[in-house]
């Protein structure tokens, strides 16, 4: 789940920025090494603690989910706000993948993908 910010992205996935329907859909968690404050590089202000070894996304358990970091509106034009620092479940997002098609069903953006 990334909403790309490059030109290099686009190519790969050219609708993940008039998507980003994973990043409204799915929550988010991640390993707490993860977040700035424990050396790695996740702003820790858009991490919820889950346990002592995990957090969360913010916004990604709401119903409906969104995460707080995505900015712009799904399925016309969005961008990740913290791209560059994003977690490993996002980086690790299969794009055009089951999770992806599943997204994009749940926010009726097949038609626009294929
Ligand atoms: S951090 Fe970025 S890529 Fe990950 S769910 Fe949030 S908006 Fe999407
Ligand atoms: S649901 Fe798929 S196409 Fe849409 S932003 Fe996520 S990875 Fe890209």
């Amino acid at each position: 789940m990334s909403p790309p910010t490059s030109d290099s992205d686009m190519n790969a996935v050219p609708d993940c920025q008039s998507c980003g329907a994973c990043c409204a859909s799915f929550r988010v968690d991640f390993a707490v090494q993860e977040l700035l404050s424990e050396g790695g590089r996740v702003p820790d202000g858009l991490a919820a603690p889950i346990t002592r070894h995990t957090c969360r996304l913010r916004g990604t358990d709401h119903q409906p989910p969104r995460c707080a970091a995505l900015t712009g509106r799904v399925g016309e034009r969005v961008a990740c706000g913290i791209y560059e620092w994003r977690p490993s479940p996002c980086r690790e997002f299969d794009a055009g993948g089951d999770a992806c098609l599943r997204a994009r069903l749940r926010h009726g953006l097949l038609q626009a993908q294929d």
